[in-house]
C-alpha cells in the first residue's frame, strides 16, 4: 500500500527525535514520561508537554548504565542517557508517575543529576475506586500546579486548564476516530503508519497534530483496499516503552491485522471526551478515573484488566492477542500470567512476543508470527 503525505510528515517527525521538538514552539516543552502525564496542566503553564520516552533505538548507552542494574527495560536507560547526552537541553523539566519502581527510580536519579531541570512526581492513585479518590487526585494535580507556579513565577489558572482540555480534545477525538476507521477496515491502514502518526503527537502542539491527523483520515478513506486473508489481533501490553516501526510491520507482514492496541496508551488515555465545565481540574481527575484505560500500571477493581482485554476482542472481533511487553517491564510481564489465564479460560488463542528499543532483526519473530497466524487460518 503506498504511503501517503500525512504518514510520511509523521515519519519525519519521528525520525528526527526530540531534538526538533525541544525547539518547534515558542513554549519551553516539558518531559512527560509514560504512561499517561496531565498534559493540560504543564500546557495550562505556558509549556509544551511532549513525550520522554526513550531514544528508539538511536543512541548508544554510555552513562546510563552505570546508574541502573542491568535488567532493566530500555526506554528508562535511554530516557536518562539523552539527559546525559544533553540531548534534553531546553527541556524545563520532567515529569514521571508512580507506574513501577524503575519509573519512581528514575525520577529521583533525573532530579540529582539534572539539578536545572523542574522533576515532577505524581502519585497516580494507586486503587481508583472509593469516593475519596477523586479529591485526592483533585489535590495532586492542584500540588504540580503550585510546583509549576512556583518554578515559572506565574500563576496557572483554571481557565487556561479549560482551554488546553478544548485543545488535547481534539487531536485526541481523531485519534479515536483513526482507530475506528482501523478496527472496522484494518486493509484501510497500516498499523504502523497508524503508529507514526500517534507517536508523531508526543513530539507536536497539539492543533500542528490534529492537523496531520485529519489530513491523514482524509488520505485514508480515499484509498483504494482490498482485504486480506489475514488473522484479527489484538495487542496489549506496550503501554510504556515502544515497539520499533520494523517490529509491527513484521506482524503485518506474517498475516495480521492489528485492530487494536495500546501503544502510546496514555496519549489516547481517554475513551471520550474530557468534559469542558467548571472546575476543570476536577474534570481532568474524574476523567482519568472514569473514563481511563485499563492497563497493567493501574488498580480498578470495577473494571479488571483481564476482564477489560476480554471484552476489546470481543468488540474489535479480534481472533487472537499478541502479548508484546517490552524485555523486562515488570507490570507487563507480572500481568501476562493473569491475561493468559483470561485467554485460556475465553478460549482465545494467544501469543507472546517481547521487543526492545534497540532490535534490529525481526526474523526469528516473523518465523512464530507466521506459524500462529498458519496454526489459525488453517486450524
Ligand atoms: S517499560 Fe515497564 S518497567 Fe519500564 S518504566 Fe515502563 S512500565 Fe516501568
Amino acid at each position: 500500500m503506498e504511503s501517503t503525505p500525512a504518514v510520511e510528515q509523521a515519519r519525519a517527525v519521528l525520525t528526527g527525535g526530540l531534538g526538533p521538538a525541544l525547539k518547534r514552539s515558542d513554549a519551553p516543552a516539558f518531559g512527560c514520561f509514560p504512561v499517561y502525564s496531565p498534559f493540560e496542566l504543564f500546557r495550562a503553564a505556558g509549556l509544551l508537554p511532549v513525550g520522554l520516552m526513550g531514544a528508539g533505538g538511536q543512541i548508544d548507552i554510555v552513562h546510563a548504565d552505570a546508574r541502573f542494574q542491568s535488567f532493566v527495560c530500555s526506554i528508562a536507560k535511554s530516557s536518562l542517557e539523552l539527559a546525559f547526552q544533553k540531548r534534553l537541553q531546553g527541556m524545563e523539566g520532567a515529569v514521571f508517575h508512580s507506574i513501577c519502581d524503575v519509573a519512581r527510580n528514575l525520577a529521583s536519579v533525573f532530579k540529582r543529576n539534572f539539578p536545572a531541570m523542574h522533576i515532577e512526581y505524581i502519585h497516580l492513585p494507586q486503587n481508583s475506586a472509593g469516593p475519596e479518590v477523586e479529591d485526592y487526585l483533585v489535590s495532586e494535580y492542584r500540588r504540580v500546579m503550585a510546583g509549576l507556579e512556583a518554578r515559572l513565577g506565574r500563576r496557572v489558572e483554571d481557565a487556561a486548564v479549560s482551554a488546553a482540555i478544548r485543545e488535547y480534545n481534539r487531536p485526541r477525538r481523531l485519534m479515536r476516530e483513526l482507530y475506528a476507521m482501523r478496527t472496522k477496515e484494518p486493509e484501510r491502514i497500516n498499523s504502523s503508519e497508524l503508529f507514526m502518526l500517534v507517536r508523531a503527537g508526543t513530539m507536536l502542539p497539539p492543533d500542528e497534530h490534529s492537523r496531520i491527523l485529519e489530513a491523514a483520515k482524509l488520505e485514508f478513506a480515499a484509498r483504494k483496499t482490498k482485504r486480506m486473508d489475514r488473522v484479527r489481533v489484538v495487542i496489549e501490553g506496550a503501554f510504556c516503552e515502544q515497539p520499533p516501526v520494523g517490529l509491527l510491520e513484521t506482524l503485518e507482514g506474517a498475516g495480521c491485522y492489528l485492530v487494536e492496541d495500546d501503544f502510546c496508551a496514555g496519549w489516547r488515555w481517554f475513551t471520550q471526551d474530557v468534559p469542558e465545565g467548571p472546575d476543570p481540574v476536577r474534570q481532568l481527575a474524574r476523567a482519568w478515573l472514569e473514563n481511563g484505560r485499563a492497563t497493567s500500571t493501574r488498580f480498578d477493581p470495577e473494571r479488571p484488566r483481564h476482564k477489560a482485554l476480554v471484552r476489546r476482542v470481543r468488540e474489535t472481533g479480534a481472533q487472537a492477542v499478541i502479548f508484546m511487553p517490552a524485555k523486562f517491564c515488570e507490570p507487563a510481564l507480572f500481568d501476562y500470567v493473569l491475561y493468559r489465564r483470561e485467554m485460556e479460560k475465553e478460549n482465545i488463542p494467544h501469543l507472546m512476543v517481547e521487543f526492545e528499543e534497540k532490535m534490529w532483526t525481526f526474523e526469528r519473530t516473523r518465523g512464530e508470527v507466521e506459524t500462529f497466524v498458519e496454526s489459525l487460518l488453517f486450524d
